[in-house]
């Protein structure tokens, strides 16, 4: 035990919701914990869904809960816009060398959003799949954790332009904000590094990028959300036109030699939840769901059952072979051959869905520990490394749902807190 009381200090590596879990529960376990975000907000992906399966609840509800017991804990120090350049030392003492990048917007910042109208600048919106844009000073999303404006370092002119410093009422602006590098020990540190969507544009064959009207689950995400860039309305991308069919083409890069490899475990249930997206929107809209085999483990096959009794929903077993625009209005036609009844098909719709996989990610932290971080041979952090007290969690190990990232999680605060109490006696 440490002489401020904690067992010990655990260094949590991603704020997602494995991250922001590991860092809630070791440090209501009693260890201090350092959690670093790349990005300017907590949360990850799961603050770019629209609703969860399965209850389809909106995730911010969710992630609400436990950011009110994050700010609760005086144990936990967040750093938003940083990454861990370094971990060096030996198991029980690692040093860990951590970059933080300015926000150029301080603490004093309200979230009125005088400072918007001033800037002159716009970058595309990456949390909505690049399909809008915001200022160069931008509110990441509108329930962000930390709620707090940011600056794109890439876009903004900085001193050169300086519109934004008199339009603040609040004077939170600092374009002159700097980098630090600090230095932390830790007894543990978690990967909670989670996952990349996919890249659609290397999928030979599926259209994305070819045809205007083929988007991928996480840009539907995005289009269903009211906080995304049609303000929840799906539509096509073309045209805006209203949808009267869709499909969905499961395993986008997943089960692929050419591809990943490995199953994303998590794309057909998020395929079957995105039919209600559709159908929800659209009464009367036709549902098209090609599949290799719908994976829907333990009680998620209820949502299933529900999802096949829609009448609307068509379900049919066949990889797709080509997506291509037909014609001038932008409808697209999904090829594939139905293998239950060998019939092959081609389905013109007004929108194509690919569920894109779950790639790896595992960040680019330089480890001078005599070793490198251990992956399997999909590319996920090894979830037994071979020094004590290097842990992961989530989806940095494998692709999961957040109940499963939340327990994976849970486990790994626990091994890290073991640590820390080992290290503490020794
Ligand atoms: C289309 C789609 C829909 C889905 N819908 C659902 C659903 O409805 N219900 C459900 O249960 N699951 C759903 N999922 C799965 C869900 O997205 C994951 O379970 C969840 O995102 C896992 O959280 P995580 O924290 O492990 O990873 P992430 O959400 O990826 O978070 C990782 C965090 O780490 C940060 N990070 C990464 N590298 C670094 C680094 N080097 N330094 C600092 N920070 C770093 C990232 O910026 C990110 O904030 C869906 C998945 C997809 C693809």
């Amino acid at each position: 035990m440490s002489g401020n009381g904690s067992k010990g200090k655990v260094l949590v590596i991603g704020g997602g919701i494995s991250g922001i879990t590991a860092a809630i529960e070791a440090s209501e376990a009693g260890c201090e914990v350092v959690l670093v975000e790349q990005n300017p907000y907590l949360g990850g992906r799961v603050a770019q869904m629209h609703q969860y399966f399965p209850k389809l609840c909106p995730p911010t509800c969710g992630l609400e809960m436990n950011l009110r017991r994050l700010r609760a804990s005086s144990r936990i120090q967040v750093l938003t816009l940083s990454t861990v350049e370094r971990i060096a030392g030996s198991p029980g003492r690692y040093q860990a060398t951590i970059r933080c990048n300015p926000r150029r917007v301080t603490r004093k910042c309200t979230a009125c959003g005088a400072c918007v109208a001033a800037c002159p600048a716009e970058r595309p919106d990456e949390f909505n799949c690049g399909m809008s844009s915001t200022k160069a000073i931008y509110m990441p999303f509108e329930m962000a954790y930390p709620l707090q404006y940011v600056i794109d370092e890439g876009t903004c002119r900085g001193t050169a332009c300086g519109k934004c410093v008199p339009a603040c009422p609040y004077q939170a602006i600092d374009l002159e904000m700097k980098p630090k590098t600090i230095e932390i020990e830790a007894q543990a540190v978690i990967w909670a590094t989670g996952w990349a969507p996919y890249d659609a544009a290397k999928i030979e064959g599926l259209g994305f990028g070819a045809c205007r009207n083929v988007i991928t689950n996480l840009m539907l995400e995005r289009l269903a959300s009211p906080g995304g860039p049609t303000a929840g309305k799906i539509q096509r991308p073309s045209d805006g036109k209203e949808i009267q069919s869709v499909a969905f083409v499961q395993c986008a890069g997943s089960r692929d030699e050419n591809y990943l490899k490995h199953c994303s475990g998590v794309c057909c249930m998020a395929s079957l939840k995105q039919s209600r997206y559709v159908r929800d929107q659209y009464p009367n809209a036709e549902i098209y769901i090609f599949y290799i085999d719908v994976r829907s483990p333990g009680r998620l096959e209820d949502f299933y059952a529900q999802v096949q009794k829609d009448a609307k929903v068509h379900l049919i077993k066949g990889k797709v072979a080509k997506v291509h625009e037909d014609g001038a209005d932008g409808a697209v036609v999904v090829e594939a051959e139905d293998a239950l009844s060998g019939r092959r098909v081609a389905q013109k719709v007004d929108l194509v869905v690919l569920a894109t996989g779950v790639a790896p990610n595992s960040g680019s932290v330089r480890l001078e520990l005599g070793g490198a971080l251990q992956h399997d041979e999909h590319g996920f952090v090894n979830g037994d490394q071979p020094l004590a007290g290097l842990l992961a969690a989530g989806c940095a190990k494998r692709p999961a749902d957040v109940a499963s990232c939340v327990r994976d999680a849970t486990g790994a605060a626990l091994k890290a807190l073991q640590c820390c109490v080992e290290g503490s006696r020794g």
